[in-house]
């Protein structure tokens, strides 16, 4: 139905959905001469998502970190289609997608379902707002490029409104008061990273109004990053006091409105007493509480009430494939299993299943291989065993065919905190080796660097750092 797919009626097709971490090392791996590919995704590019605080303060220019999708896949042995649409649902039971583009351009043809044979279900997960009122409205998000862009703007319009004449003392601090809410890796990074502009920038360009600059991390849980080891969670603590970034830990977030956020103090915030809600005055929220489903995530686990009961989100197994459908996998951020929602996990979810896709491709050849023989078995009694001997062979073949089960080896955590500072957990010899500091940040942008999918990327990264210690980061505000 709808577009003229697949394109090689004799190979299988498999429909990709995303452009992000996980997809995009599945299509880095996949072998394109056994399958039809089309990757269907909304963005036609991949978000290098670690480098975007670095862009929310100008200190990396937004396309420095994106790679269009077609910039992979116009490398591949045999064409993979690339969709910019947004998929709307999933049928597991008829193998189906519908897809529509939402961009602000349409054609005469703007959605369509289209069959598949196996699915890679990568669609990423949304920032989780807990239904906390004024949210949606008035926080900004550090998710997507525009995200980035948008703080940029939002931040330095603050500052040039603080700057208008007569404006009062009181409503100056407001519009300089950032609120970072998580101190998860994202809130963490960020704050770190308003810090250095600040210091290395906003301080000599709007000197009169630089002391006013406040930024304060609130985080609900008793401390920041929690996955990162106790020496580090204190040395980042202790970094952030030196640096006059306020921390509030034990302090939830319970609203948000176009000019303050009202918190829920608790034991570990000012100390002043526990469960007192204040409202306090700020220009930018930037709302970094973690993931949550999205919306066709959730729909697609309603139709497999029996296999997908975690709310996190997708229910996979051992495999990746996604639990009560047939011939789909789902990797990344939209499932819920016993690894962190990471880069990380989502780019060696991608390669292992690029490796399966070619064992499966490898079973299938055997398979219609068996079933042509099959086919020859008639005739006489000579024709007849030398066709059992065939496909007794074959069988053996089949037999060595073994798919593995996904292994998720773990590199390390590795965050920026701002000061020219990183830290970094590392797994070294089966022991846990903690680092933080100069050093540490050499190697947090080394790796980085290296980790950048294409020597594109790794040259504008680095000539935008070289650009920020030449002449500072930009406070146009476009
Ligand atoms: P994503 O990379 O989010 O990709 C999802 C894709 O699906 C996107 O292309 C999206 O456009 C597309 N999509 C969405 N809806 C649909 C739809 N309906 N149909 C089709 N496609 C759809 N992890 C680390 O390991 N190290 C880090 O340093 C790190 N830093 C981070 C910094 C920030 C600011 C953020 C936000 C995250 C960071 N992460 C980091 C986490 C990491 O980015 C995610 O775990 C990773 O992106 C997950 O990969 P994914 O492919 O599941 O999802
Ligand atoms: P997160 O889930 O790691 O942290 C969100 C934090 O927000 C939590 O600690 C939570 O307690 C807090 N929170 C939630 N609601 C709150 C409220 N109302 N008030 C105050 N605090 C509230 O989210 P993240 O930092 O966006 O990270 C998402 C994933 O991406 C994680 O798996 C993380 O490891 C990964 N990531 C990794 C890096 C890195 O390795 N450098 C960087 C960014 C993200």
């Amino acid at each position: 139905p709808g577009a003229q797919l697949p394109f090689d009626p004799t190979k299988k097709t498999i429909v990709v959905l995303g452009s992000g971490w996980g997809a995009t090392s599945l299509l880095k791996g996949l072998d394109t001469a056994d399958y039809n590919v089309i990757v269907v995704s909304p963005r036609n590019y991949f978000l290098f998502t670690p480098l975007l605080p670095s862009v929310a303060v100008g200190t990396l220019n937004p396309r420095s970190i994106l790679q269009p999708t077609r910039y992979l896949t116009r490398f591949k042995e045999r064409e993979v289609r690339v969709i910019e649409a947004e998929a709307k649902s999933v049928d597991p039971i008829k193998k189906t997608i519908t897809f529509a583009d939402d961009s602000e351009i349409q054609g005469l043809v703007s959605s369509t379902t289209i069959p598949y044979d196996y699915l890679v279900y990568a669609v990423g997960a949304e920032t989780q707002t807990f239904g906390i009122p004024g949210v949606k409205e008035h926080a900004l998000f550090m998710k997507e490029i525009h995200d980035a862009e948008r703080m940029q703007r939002r931040f330095l319009d603050c500052i040039e409104s603080a700057a208008f004449p007569g404006q009062t003392d009181e409503e100056k601090d407001r519009l300089l008061h950032i609120v970072v809410v998580g101190g998860g890796p994202t809130g963490v990074e960020l704050s770190g990273e308003v810090h250095d502009w600040l210091e290395e920038d906003l301080r000599s360009w709007y000197p009169e109004l630089a002391p006013r600059i406040r930024i304060t991390l609130v985080e609900a849980l008793p401390s920041v990053l929690p996955m990162f080891s106790k020496e580090l969670i204190q040395y980042t603590e202790s970094t952030f006091r030196e640096s006059k970034i306020d921390v509030l830990t034990g302090t939830m977030v319970k609203g948000v409105t176009e000019s303050s956020v009202r918190l829920k103090l608790g034991k570990e915030g000012d100390g002043k007493g526990e469960g007192r809600e204040v409202d306090v005055p700020c220009g930018v929220v930037v709302w970094a509480a973690g993931n949550t489903a999205r919306q066709i995530s959730k729909d697609l686990m309603a139709q497999l009430p029996d296999a997908q009961t975690n709310r996190r989100g997708i229910a996979i197994d051992d495999y990746l494939r996604l639990a009560g459908a047939r011939d789909a996998f789902a990797i990344g951020d939209c499932t819920a299993s016993s690894y962190a929602p990471t880069a990380q996990v989502a780019s060696q979810q991608g390669a292992y299943l690029a490796r399966l896709f070619k064992q499966l491709a490898k079973r299938d050849a055997i398979e219609a291989r068996i079933a042509a023989v099959q086919g020859e078995g008639e005739g006489g009694e000579s024709k007849v065993a030398a066709v059992d001997e065939e496909e007794k062979k074959l069988r053996k073949q089949l037999d060595r065919v073994k798919l593995k089960p996904f292994q998720y080896s773990h590199q390390g955590s590795l965050a920026y905190i701002g000061s020219d500072k990183a830290i970094a957990d590392l797994p070294i010899f089966g022991r846990n080796w903690a680092s933080g500091g100069v050093a540490t940040y050499l190697f947090w942008r080394s790796a980085y660097l290296s980790t950048l999918f294409s020597l594109r990327n790794r040259t504008l990264v680095a000539s935008d750092w070289l650009r920020v210690k030449l002449f500072g980061r930009d406070t146009s505000r476009e």
